[in-house]
């Protein structure tokens, strides 16, 4: 399963990003668009297009994508005030770019429900 979308790009290096956090298994950069002031996508190396896509054979990498948002957060110093983490998957779940990604939202009060 190799993937071709922007997020693939941007790890090849063909487009260039803001990096947050690289490790052998995960990229962590900044949105493009951000959505609060602290706005990071990380994303596993691995291509899997949409988290639905995931098999048991992804748990342990799916474990480290949260903790490895936990990381990041308390670097950026938001673990104190609290944040939000987000996976959207699918046309309802308003995907847009179809490898695994987990948004990290920070450093403004979030409402609920979400638009
Ligand atoms: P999704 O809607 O798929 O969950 O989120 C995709 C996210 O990727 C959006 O928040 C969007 O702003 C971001 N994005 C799309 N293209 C680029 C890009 O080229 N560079 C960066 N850094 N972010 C992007």
């Amino acid at each position: 399963m190799s993937g071709d979308t922007i997020f693939d790009k941007i790890l090849r290096g063909e487009i260039p990003s803001k990096e947050i956090y690289s490790d052998a298994e995960y990229y962590a950069f900044a949105d493009i668009r951000p959505q609060a002031p602290t706005h990071v996508l990380i994303i596993p190396r691995k291509p899997i297009p949409k988290v639905s896509d995931a098999t048991d054979a992804d748990r342990m990498l799916l474990g480290g994508l949260i903790l490895r948002a936990n990381e990041i957060a308390k670097q950026l110093g938001l673990a104190e005030e609290g944040y939000r983490l987000v996976i959207n998957c699918g046309h309802h779940g308003g995907q847009e770019v179809y490898h695994l990604h987990l948004h990290l939202l920070g450093g403004r009060q979030m409402s609920w429900p979400p638009g």
